[in-house]
């Protein structure tokens, strides 16, 4: 009955994905804006508008520094926008103050009942994420759904970064499927580049990111508001 009755595991972006983008990383992307620019307001406004975020409408853009670059690449964008620090030093302090997104993190879905329902379906799921492999565990715990995915990983797992292939094929390794049985969700560009390049089965963007419906439109299979559409997609 379903379109997709190929589709055996589902391997899931995080940030923006199975995280809320601007009630998590939104919130804690401003604050540390506002810390590092010391007082000073127009130097603040400048280091968001590098980061990555649309004053106009108070948006973050998809793939730009805050959305999925490394700490590194944010602490450049604020250098070259005039933030006047020590590279190492203020890549610390922004680590420092990232971390604090764990605790402000809002799912997009109650995730226990949404993978219970996936793993129900006899789905494999995995996640892979630009964050570190600390970061993606310490967000499954979080939710308590570190037993119900079989394969996490992050950008220091040693598969690579998307949106090279090398998590796809630690998935598809891992689980043991081809890459025309995944379907992979994810927000950004990277997540749907890496679906492509790798041949997945299913590309599937959602709008809980940093990606506009246009946007992931044109480079997605599917496009839903969040993940929580999946399971009647997929149920067959
Ligand atoms: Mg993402």
């Amino acid at each position: 009955m379903s379109d997709y009755g190929h589709i055996r595991g589902v391997l899931f972006d995080k940030d923006g994905t199975l995280m809320d983008y601007e009630r998590s990383w939104g919130v804690v992307n401003r604050e540390a804006a506002r810390v590092v620019s010391r007082g000073d307001v127009e130097l603040e406004r400048r280091l968001l508008e590098a980061g990555g975020v649309d004053l106009s409408c108070d948006v973050t853009r998809m793939d730009s520094a805050f959305a999925s670059g490394s700490t590194l690449d944010v602490a450049r964008a604020f250098m070259a926008a005039g933030l006047e620090a020590d590279e190492s030093a203020l890549v610390d302090e922004l680590n420092g103050l990232f971390s604090g997104v764990l605790e402000t993190a809002v799912a997009v879905t109650d995730l226990r009942e949404f993978f219970g329902e996936l793993r129900g379906l006899g789905l494999c799921l995995g996640v892979a994420s630009n964050d570190s492999a600390a970061g993606v565990a310490s967000f499954l715990e979080k939710f308590g759904v570190s037993g119900l995915v079989d394969f996490a990983i992050g950008y220091d797992s040693g598969y690579g970064q998307k949106p090279g292939v090398g998590m796809l094929r630690g998935f598809c390794g891992a689980v043991g499927l081809d890459a025309g049985e995944v379907a992979m969700v994810g927000d950004t560009f990277h997540d749907m580049e890496m679906g492509r390049v790798g041949g997945v089965g299913l590309r599937v963007g959602v709008l809980t990111g940093t990606g506009t419906a246009d946007e992931l439109g044109e480079i997605s299979d599917i496009c839903l508001a969040d993940v929580s559409e999946l399971t009647k997609i997929l149920k067959n």
